[in-house]
């Protein structure tokens, strides 16, 4: 059989003042996608692939049209030069927004369906953290979606959609997609799977899945900063031919997050940005991490704002990194001055303008990641430790601070630019605060712009009933 791969994702901030453009995406197309050795594993020896073209970006702003356009029509272009195919399988994200479009998969979708026509199996694979629209859900025949956050289960989530592509195809399943979406924001730093109430709910799915005549359960936390009609989490059962089995699976599921929405919540203290830093200054522990959450890149924050770097330093801190800031300008400085040197900056607060204001420091040059073609550059300013980076960019594992030249757990205060901290940090890190800051990705949503979300919308809108039935 040969099934076609592809796929564009991306998780949109529509809070942010920034564009994602087509620089922003990482492409890849025809043999650079089947290469990779997963493939081979997951179809099984009669599977040809016919790959055409993946791209995804980094959770930022909205989507350029003519990026996302300029990828669909290529995506497209390449499935039809592929010829007949028995199914097609797509890696997206969910909660991407175009500039002119709106929905980007129920965009995609449409596309894609077009080509291959009605009777065409599509199977996707999705981030839990993706809006799902109705569309989406009508032009697939296959979903599901990952099941932890912070997320640990990729490659198992893409042999899923996979395995259950090629066993429809092989065994003549057509099966049907059903989804209740209970209205509620669910930021996913208040959604990690491991903790309750999320840990029960997602122990559903294995259970729902063993059923007669299921195929998958999914479970999407959703995106609370897609500011858009589809942004909500979302129940969805894959039965192999019974529409009304799924739909009274999906509909069981989604009550029951409803009904636990009060417990949604950090599993982490949480603390106003001040307290976060005095609180980790005099904590008993070893390494305390801070979670900028309001500046979160992996959610789409502008990654610049140098707010604790500024309480840190007036604190009087020692042993304290703030990793990293976006800031292109000042890593140029500190590359043209060198190892050891004096330099005067002005940090941060130019990507996200409306939340950060630059921070003006003298500091002495610690490190850089390449002297030749810098990324990444350490600045000491009294106590405090400023990793500046040319991009975006999220220090999520240990290995990550290498290039600021840093070990993370030998320091007291450790900032970084996350929501919750990613599965390498999480397990290392002796206390972890998470800062309730300002930004595109504030996690306290009462205090966001929302526009064109659906209404009543929990916790904006609290005087309402609902109930999957
Ligand atoms: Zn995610």
């Amino acid at each position: 059989m040969r099934i076609a791969i592809g796929g564009i994702g991306h998780e949109t901030n529509t809070f942010s003042t920034l564009r994602t453009s087509i620089d922003d995406f990482h492409v890849r197309r025809g043999s650079d996608i089947s290469d990779d050795g997963f493939w081979a594993e997951a179809g099984g020896g009669d599977v040809e692939w016919a790959p055409t073209l993946m791209a995804s970006a980094s959770p930022h702003g909205l989507v350029e049209e003519q990026a996302y356009t300029q990828l669909r029509d290529e995506l497209v272009e390449r499935l039809r030069d592929a010829g007949p195919v028995d199914g097609v399988y797509l890696a997206l994200h969910g909660a991407m927004e175009v500039e002119g479009v709106g929905d980007g998969e129920s965009d995609l979708l449409r596309a894609v369906r077009e080509v291959v026509g009605p009777d065409t199996l599509i199977s996707a694979s999705f981030d839990l953290h993706g809006n799902v629209a109705p569309d989406v859900v009508a032009a697939l025949n296959i979903m599901t979606a990952l099941r932890t956050a912070p997320h640990r289960d990729g490659g198992p989530t893409r042999r899923r959609a996979v395995a259950h592509l090629t066993r429809c195809l092989r065994e003549g399943i057509r099966p049907v997609c059903e989804m209740v979406k209970p209205p509620l924001l669910l930021p996913g730093e208040y959604a990690i799977t491991e903790v309750e109430p999320s840990a029960s709910l997602y122990a559903r799915l294995p259970e729902i899945e063993s059923l007669p005549g299921v195929l998958d359960a999914s479970l999407f936390i959703g995106c609370s900063w897609t500011d858009g009609p589809h942004t909500s989490p979302a129940a969805i059962v894959v039965a192999e031919r019974d529409r009304g089995l799924a739909h009274g699976l999906a509909a069981e599921l989604a009550q029951a997050v409803w009904d636990r929405r009060e417990d949604f919540g950090p599993d982490v203290e949480t603390l106003p940005v001040g307290d976060a830093v005095d609180t980790a200054l005099s904590a008993p522990e070893r390494t305390v991490f801070i979670s900028d959450s309001g500046d979160n890149v992996t959610a789409g924050g502008g990654g610049d704002n140098p707010d604790i770097a500024r309480r840190l330093i007036q604190a009087g801190a020692s042993g304290a990194v703030v990793a990293g800031i976006a800031d292109a300008e000042a890593v140029r400085s500190c590359s043209e001055a060198g190892v050891g040197a004096t330099v005067s900056l002005s940090v941060g607060g130019k990507l996200d303008a409306v939340n950060g204001a630059p921070l003006d420091v003298v500091g002495i040059v610690q490190h850089l990641d390449e002297p030749a073609d810098t990324q990444v550059a350490t600045v000491q300013v009294g106590g405090v430790e400023i990793v500046l980076a040319a991009d975006r960019r999220a220090f999520a594992s240990l290995g990550a601070f290498e290039s600021a030249g840093i070990n993370p757990l030998d320091r007291k205060v450790v900032v970084v630019k996350l929501g919750y901290l990613f599965p390498e940090l999480r397990d290392n890190a002796p206390r972890a605060i998470m800062a309730l800051s300002p930004g595109f990705t504030d996690l306290r949503m009462g205090s966001l712009p929302f526009e064109r979300v659906a209404r009543p919308l929990y916790p904006l809108d609290r005087d309402f009933a609902w109930s999957a039935a």
